[in-house]
């Protein structure tokens, strides 16, 4: 057993809950970036500690900076029955964005925003330390998929980056819920990405026990022909859909 791994371990539901509290705690008084002065509450994230997969969005929303909680407007509906097509709930996972306060008027988020409030998502991709990153749109994919584009990766995963927090995560990349509200195609494309994600699921927790025995790491093109055979014996999201709790 490595070191870190024994670190890991040792921390607790409770452990990690109080730490993401205590993050938490400092968002809504933070004042780190201009976005405070607009803001009327803002919105940490939030979901289960013990989760395995991480979702990131973009910034809140008109409802999310009136309620203090990511994705409760129509976007977040949509995310919501996106999660119930591949079985899961959103009290499994843990949903946050890229800035934690609300761009006056929806506009993008912009570069100096961006990064004062990266430290508040790295200290929670360390201490959630999940599996698998679900990026929601442009703004996201840029930080975890840098140089992409989201039309061509969309429904695909690679490595997200150390630097970001994440310990060993796949970053995968959807659409962003708000986009496919204004669009039928980018709806449907939005419901096979995520068909997606359990395989990606199976995937990451592979890497990982590969990781923890010491294991070579197989090569990310390798594991994905594994994953593809696995999962062409299944033809659907199926018996072997990982479950998260
Ligand atoms: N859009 C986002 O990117 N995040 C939210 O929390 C809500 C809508
Ligand atoms: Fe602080 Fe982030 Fe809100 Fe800016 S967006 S004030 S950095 S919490």
């Amino acid at each position: 057993m490595t070191a870190g791994e024994a670190t890991i371990e040792a921390t607790t539901t409770e452990q990690r809950r109080a730490a993401l509290e205590a993050i938490a705690a400092e968002v809504r008084v933070c004042t780190r970036c201009k976005l405070a002065q607009g803001r009327t509450k803002a919105v940490p994230g939030e979901g289960h500690p013990d989760t395995e997969v991480l979702f990131v969005g973009e910034g809140p929303g008109q409802t999310e900076d009136a309620q203090g909680r990511p994705f409760v407007g129509r976007a977040g509906e949509l995310l919501v029955r996106m999660l119930a097509s591949i079985g899961w709930r959103r009290q499994e996972v843990f949903i946050t964005n890229i800035v934690k306060c609300r761009p006056p008027g929806n506009r993008d988020p912009e570069p100096d925003e961006i990064a004062a409030c990266a430290p508040y998502l790295q200290r929670q991709l360390e201490v959630l330390d999940p599996a698998v990153v679900v990026t929601l749109g442009r703004f996201s994919m840029a930080h975890f998929r840098p140089g992409e584009r989201i039309t061509q990766i969309h429904g695909t995963h690679a490595p997200a980056p150390a630097s970001t927090g994440a310990r060993d995560a796949l970053a995968y990349a959807l659409f962003h819920p708000a986009a496919a509200l204004r669009s039928t195609d980018v709806e449907r494309q939005s419901y096979d990405d995520i068909a997606g994600l359990p395989r990606v699921l199976t995937e990451a927790r592979a890497r990982r026990a590969a990781a923890n025995t010491g294991a070579p790491v197989v090569e990310s093109a390798a594991a994905a022909t594994i994953a593809l055979a696995a999962a062409s014996a299944a033809d659907e999201i199926g018996d072997d859909a990982p479950t998260l709790f």
